[in-house]
């Protein structure tokens, strides 16, 4: 039981119902409130306990699945539910009853409003609209709600609803590896902590914290997957008994306490994608106390020139189609160019040879601990590259990684391309215009990456090449090249689907829990023949 779930020193009294709310009833103090299931019918319900013997004779038990609870006060609850009394063999009463219940602190006020909605619902509710611990709608739009149309979030957390897509990022190993080994690795900050999960998905990594020695987690996800969540978690009984589920948005639920750190993996393709980062700010501004942690704690989107004549010619080749003058007697020829625009606003999603780079990477840092959700509507990088060879550049390649900066460790999550693939893949903005450059010349430009209310991003890219031969000392600009693109319309380039090879835990070779200086040296751990099969239905998140 966790230990939520059992509340001392509560002092109740019934209300008698006629005049509820003049009453003042003799309350009894010393009491004890237990939650739990009824021992005939497995129905959840509250028992209070009073002092003294023998224990039946003065315990109240309130079934669970009609009781309603209002908030009174900052420590006082009064719980109502229906209780029938038997006359005689045809006679049976049906009334309300009303108990109003004292806690010791405010926090264990909360607690207790907590652990009633987690016995009565399975998990807690946090939903905007509905009744709250003090009984009053909210009618006040969330943070979530004023910025993300309500389409989109339908869709996005259906998607998250359904294990399939939890399955395909658990076993995306380097990923979850790389979380298991960073907690692991770091337990000291676990260990006695109250952690909170944004966005649990399927619990497993308020199970890490839990492993790790938390005091309690708590496991917030907005999706139907919190149902799923808690029946993993209650399976897992030595660990579930220190977390809590709750069923709402991080924008939203209430906690009843602070939290010492935060666990969470909020990161899309090119990192921003989907916006969850804000909600991730939002958290921490939210439930973590002073000087409080953040798993992760940074992160870097990294960005370089990449030549790719093959992927050019490609995309190029889709709009052929219509270039036809003679399709069933039509001429497609006006459509070309929107459709060639249409191809070349598709960010590519793909793991590429590194090879294909025409420059050392530069990035650009997010501090989570510090950043404010604002930042995060608009992001600009200016950039500035060399160029190691002479060739066409076709684009911009993207990935990211992030930090969990433990006490003991630190620990990197990469996508880069070369690393071990993730389901994140890498990305790529094509130029509808390459560029021409030779070896050592500078390529500057920007990347102005532009939040939308569909939960991702409009892309705004421009390279430019210097000028070389005369005139380069002018500084003149030569060549610019743009883009526009639509983070949320990738086009997942996966040609050869590689098997997820099914193995035994045990053979699995876990990453080597061993301190280490850098995340690098964890991918090379892991055992090659594990490979993550390319989900294309993740194409929409993720
Ligand atoms: N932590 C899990 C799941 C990560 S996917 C894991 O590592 O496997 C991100 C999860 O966050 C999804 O399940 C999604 O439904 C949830 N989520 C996204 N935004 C949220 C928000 N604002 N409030 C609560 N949950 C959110």
């Amino acid at each position: 039981m966790a230990p939520s779930d059992l509340f001392h020193d509560v002092s109740f009294s019934r209300v008698p119902a006629a005049a509820a709310a003049a009453a003042s009833p003799e309350a009894t103090a010393g009491g004890t409130a237990v939650f739990g299931e009824d021992g005939s019918s497995g129905a959840p319900s509250l028992s209070l306990v009073l002092p003294g013997e023998p224990r039946a004779k003065h315990t109240l038990e309130i079934d669970l699945s009609d009781a309603q609870i209002f908030k009174l006060g900052p420590t006082e609850w009064l719980c109502v539910n229906g209780e029938s009394e038997a006359k005689d063999d045809d006679d049976e009463k049906s009334y309300s009853r009303a108990i109003k219940i004292v806690l010791r602190t405010e926090a264990e006020s909360k607690a207790f409003y907590l652990a009633f909605q987690r016995w009565k619902h399975g998990v807690i509710s946090g939903k905007a609209g509905e009744p709250l611990e003090n009984g009053v709608i909210i009618a006040s739009k969330s943070k979530f709600d004023t910025k993300i149309e309500a389409s989109s979030a339908k869709m996005y957390f259906h998607y998250y609803g359904q294990l399939l897509h939890q399955q395909n990022m658990l076993q995306d190993f380097v990923r979850t590896g790389t979380y298991y080994a960073a907690v692991m690795e770091n337990r000291s900050d676990f260990e006695g902590r109250v952690v909170v999960d944004v966005g649990a998905g399927s619990g497993i990594l308020s199970l890490f914290a839990a492993q790790a020695g938390a005091r309690h987690v708590y496991a917030i996800e907005a999706s139907e997957m919190a149902e799923h969540a808690q029946r993993l978690i209650s399976g897992n009984p030595s660990l579930g008994q220190r977390i809590t589920v709750i069923k709402g948005k991080v924008e939203e639920v209430e906690l009843p306490e602070k939290a010492d750190i935060l666990i969470s993996e909020p990161m899309g393709t090119l990192l921003v994608n989907e916006r969850m980062l804000e909600s991730y700010v939002i958290a921490r501004d939210r439930f973590l106390g002073p000087d409080g942690k953040m798993f992760p704690t940074t992160g870097r989107i990294h960005m370089a020139p990449f030549s790719d004549e093959y992927l050019y010619v490609e995309m190029a080749n889709k709009a052929l189609f219509w270039q036809q003058h003679n399709f069933f007697g039509v001429d497609l020829t006006p459509l070309h160019g929107s459709a060639f625009q249409g191809y070349f606003s598709q960010p590519v999603v793909d793991a590429f040879d590194p090879r294909l780079l025409v420059s050392p990477s530069t990035y650009h840092m997010l501090d989570f601990t510090r950043m404010k959700e604002e930042d995060l509507y608009e992001i600009d990088i200016p950039l500035n590259f060399v160029a190691s060879v002479g060739t066409r550049v076709h684009g911009l390649a993207c990935w990211f990684d992030v930090l969990f900066n433990g006490s003991n460790v630190q620990r990197w999550l990469t996508t880069a391309p070369g690393s071990p693939t993730t389901h994140w893949y890498q990305l790529r903005c094509i130029l509808s215009q390459p560029l021409y450059v030779m070896a050592g010349q500078e390529i500057t430009g920007q990347l102005h990456l532009v939040a939308h209310s569909a939960q991702s991003y409009t892309i705004y890219l421009t390279m430019s090449a210097k000028m070389w031969g005369e005139g380069a000392e002018q500084g003149g600009i030569l060549q610019t090249s743009t883009a526009k693109l639509e983070l949320k319309e990738p086009y997942y380039r996966l040609s050869q689907p590689q098997p997820y090879v099914v193995q035994d835990q045990q053979e699995q070779q876990l990453p080597s829990l061993q301190p280490q200086g850098s995340g690098q040296q964890m991918q090379d751990d892991l055992s090659p023949s594990i490979t993550i099969e390319p989900d294309q239905d993740s194409a929409a998140f993720n």
